[in-house]
């Protein structure tokens, strides 16, 4: 017998898994050669002929969760699975149930009901007694419809009758012809049987058959397992053995008594069962649908399985369900994968096949409940999602268990973060030149708008707010910015959005034949005014500069960035880039030259940003502004002089640390912003509060129209910072180099 103890299969690439599993005689040379050469998938002219309308084949992961003892016998159990942690936590509870022996099952009568419902009985009673007298006859007819079930040992066992009373009274014969199906489920065999006979009950009876089909609720198939855990095994990093016994009892009779719990519990223990049906080509929808009839049958759906505690003190399992699986019939024998999951089962007939598919229903509880009430089920979960991601993401497998680690331990588990260490190791071990750089956002203090028409605009860095990497790569340019979720393929055909920023930037950097893995993280919130998308252009025109050695100064990199921002934004006005690019408070003023405008401040400013509760495209805003300028002109033109003035002033306020008078500035400038029609009810609800808590100046910043406010909180920032959240805002706040959010 081989041993099913197979230790590291998990750890093993597919083409290994396959020689290994060939070598120890668990799959034969053609079924080997059939896995590797992808021919144990049924063919499209086989599937066209299974179901209607084929359009080609649906793929699945095929595995197998090996260790497994059941009855005495070592097997390994072939699984179609897509959820992660299935075939693991079922390998796991077979290994552990070895040192007792395994799983014992038992299925000892096997029969599918077929039913006919005999409707417009004129005396019920009378016609009992007619269908009773007749069973012989009825039987031997019944037979004579599949001659090779009875030349089989199968057959018609028995029928049984039961009267059913419908709403409005009418009594209906439901007769029930318990078939023994052999090693076929049965369905069709006992359909036509039903069909076949309904006449002869008919005639007999008096009525009519107004349905004739087998019935899913399998109760006549009823399979049982058992298994032990010893309780020194199920210790847990935390936790004794028996504690972990206990707790996986207490879960048990939690599930035994709520519903909504049973459905959990049981859904587990399907895991491994509709897994292990779909392998074997088996209706996973007539299983499912009987064992949740059965778990349901006291009219409390509960737990499937029970937990206790041996004399002495390890765990017993027990599961009791309905199955009537087949080896033969249905698409068992037409697909070559259900071929194969028989073979690898190694079952003889039908009844093993059930009694094995109760023992892993039963394994798979164990998994489930053990996780439960230990670690948590995400852990595992977690580590097994890690690696499906990992390998989505084209990690090869030398670096496989180093990146499944990372991933788990960064509590990342994305497609975005699972480039990126991919992209690390690959660095480290192809010395790939790469490049890091940092990049600023912006707050502006006064002037936005009015630094598009030419005025004077005050603003503030937020220093490193946005990181970029880029590494040379062979074939492709990639981007992954995981705050937005942007994980993306960068080509040509790439017109708008950060994919068409990267473009104007390898044009710019004339490197546009070249391919980057391009990984950026960003503190800034998108579409609140922060500079984010600046910031982004800056980070990443440096960080390829760098990785390909050019040698540019900050005035190249702040022309490429504004290049970019005119994609983004129409007609920026270029602070943001500039800001971005020099990371200092400046007094800006577009087309001057920045040396004219840097400041210095003595002291961090008190400021703190507060998020509307929308966010706000600066190009729309820009647009509307530029709409209802054309319309107003010399007033807009009196407000932006304004504004100008108030800028220009406050630049000076600014530097000599005179926060009430800039505080006073912000106001005015508020106001000035809101005539021109940017300010929206939200913001000037966070503004009311912002300065109802102490703060000496508030307004909107940014683009308006959603967005940001910005306090200046002088002694009161933490005041002013309760009371936002206290009405639901977030808020973010600039500290002398970078900001962070609450
Ligand atoms: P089937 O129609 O293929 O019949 C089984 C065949 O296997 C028979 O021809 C029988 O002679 C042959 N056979 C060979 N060796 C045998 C053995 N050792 N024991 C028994 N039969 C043997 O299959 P089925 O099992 O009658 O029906 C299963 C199919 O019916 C499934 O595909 C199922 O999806 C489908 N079905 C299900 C429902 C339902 O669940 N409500 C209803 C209709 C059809």
């Amino acid at each position: 017998m081989n041993k099913s103890r197979i230790s590291g299969l998990h750890k093993l690439s597919i083409a290994n898994r396959i020689s290994k599993l060939e070598k120890l005689g668990w799959l034969s040379s053609d079924a080997a050669k059939n896995l590797r050469s992808g021919r144990h998938v049924i063919a499209e002219k086989a599937a066209d002929k299974m179901v209607e309308n084929t359009l080609g084949i649906f793929g699945l992961p095929f595995a197998v969760a090996p260790n497994f003892i059941i009855n005495k016998r070592e097997c390994i159990v072939p699984l179609v699975v897509e959820e992660p942690s299935v075939v693991a936590g079922l390998s796991a509870a077979a290994a552990m149930a070895r040192v007792t022996g395994g799983f014992t099952a038992l299925l000892s009568e096997s029969l599918l009901i077929g039913q006919i419902h005999l409707v417009g009985i004129s005396d019920v009673e009378v016609a009992l007694v007619s269908l009773r007298e007749k069973l012989p006859q009825l039987i031997d007819k019944a037979n004579g419809i599949h001659p090779r079930l009875s030349a089989r040992g199968g057959g018609v066992r028995d029928i049984e009758y039961k009267v059913l009373s419908l709403a409005n009274e009418v009594s209906v014969v439901a007769v029930h012809i318990l078939v023994d199906t052999r090693d076929a489920m049965g369905a069709n065999l006992v359909n036509t049987i039903c069909e076949s006979i309904a006449p002869m009950l008919e005639k007999i009876s008096g009525g009519e058959a107004a349905l004739k089909i087998l019935s899913n609720l399998v109760d006549r198939s009823v399979c049982s397992a058992t298994v032990t855990y010893r309780v020194d095994d199920l210790m847990s990093d935390s936790m004794s053995g028996a504690e972990v016994r206990d707790r996986i009892i207490m879960a048990n009779e939690i599930a035994i008594a709520d519903s909504y719990r049973a459905v959990t519990h049981n859904k587990g223990v399907m895991n491994g069962i509709d897994a292990f049906a779909i392998a074997t080509g088996n209706d996973w929808r007539a299983i499912e649908a009987s064992i949740h009839g059965y778990a349901a049958r006291s009219g409390h759906y509960s737990a499937l399985t029970k937990w206790s505690s041996t004399t002495n003190g390890d765990l017993l399992g027990e599961i009791t369900i309905p199955l009537k699986p087949g080896i033969v019939g249905g698409t068992t024998s037409s697909n070559p994968a259900a071929i194969l999951g028989i073979a690898i089962a190694g079952v003889e007939s039908a009844v093993q096949l059930a009694e094995m598919m109760a023992a892993v229903g039963l394994a798979q509880n164990f998994a489930a409940l053990r996780a439960l009430v230990t670690s948590g089920i995400q852990k595992g979960h977690m580590r097994l999602h890690a690696r499906s991601v990992a390998m989505a993401a084209g990690t090869p497998d030398r670096y496989l268990d180093l990146a499944i680690q990372r991933l788990v331990a960064s509590g990342e588990i994305k497609d975005w973060k699972a480039m990126e260490i991919l992209q690390d190791l690959e660095n480290k071990q192809a010395g790939h030149p790469t490049g890091s750089a940092f990049a600023a956002g912006k707050i502006i203090l006064l002037g936005e708008h009015a630094a598009v028409y030419g005025r004077h605009a005050l603003a503030i860095p937020i220093l490193d707010a946005v990181r970029a990497n880029a590494t040379l790569n062979d074939n492709k340019t990639c981007l992954t910015l995981k705050e937005w979720g942007l994980n993306t393929i960068v080509d040509r055909e790439n017109q708008s959005g950060v994919g068409a920023v990267v473009n104007t930037i390898l044009d710019e950097l004339d490197v546009d034949n070249s391919k980057f893995l391009i990984n950026v993280s960003s503190n800034l919130p998108r579409g609140m005014g922060l500079g984010s998308s600046a910031a982004i252009a800056v980070a990443i025109t440096r960080a390829i500069a760098l990785c390909i050695g050019a040698d540019i100064d900050d005035e190249r990199v702040n022309a490429i960035a504004y290049a970019c921002e005119k994609l983004t934004h129409g007609n920026p006005s270029g602070l943001d880039n500039t800001l971005s690019c020099y990371g200092k408070p400046m007094l800006f003023q577009k087309g001057k030259p920045l040396a004219s405008k840097a400041l210095e401040l003595c002291n961090p400013l008190p400021l703190l940003v507060g998020f509307s509760k929308n966010t706000s495209l600066t190009i729309d805003q820009v647009l509307g502004v530029r709409s209802r300028y054309d319309k107003n002109l010399s007033q807009y033109e009196a407000i932006f002089d304004q504004i100008d003035e108030i800028s220009c002033r406050g630049s000076r306020a600014l530097t000599a640390g005179h926060y009430e008078e800039l505080g006073r500035l912000m106001n005015i400038c508020h106001g000035l912003l809101n005539a021109i029609e940017l300010s929206t009810p939200d913001l000037e609800n966070m503004i009311a509060i912002a300065r109802d808590s102490g703060a000496s100046g508030a307004k909107l910043t940014g683009s308006g129209g959603g967005g940001s406010m910005v306090a200046l909180c002088p002694g009161t920032l933490d005041k002013v910072r309760s009371a936002l959240h206290q009405a639901g805002y977030e808020t973010f706040q600039s500290h002398a180099s970078r900001g962070s959010m609450s």
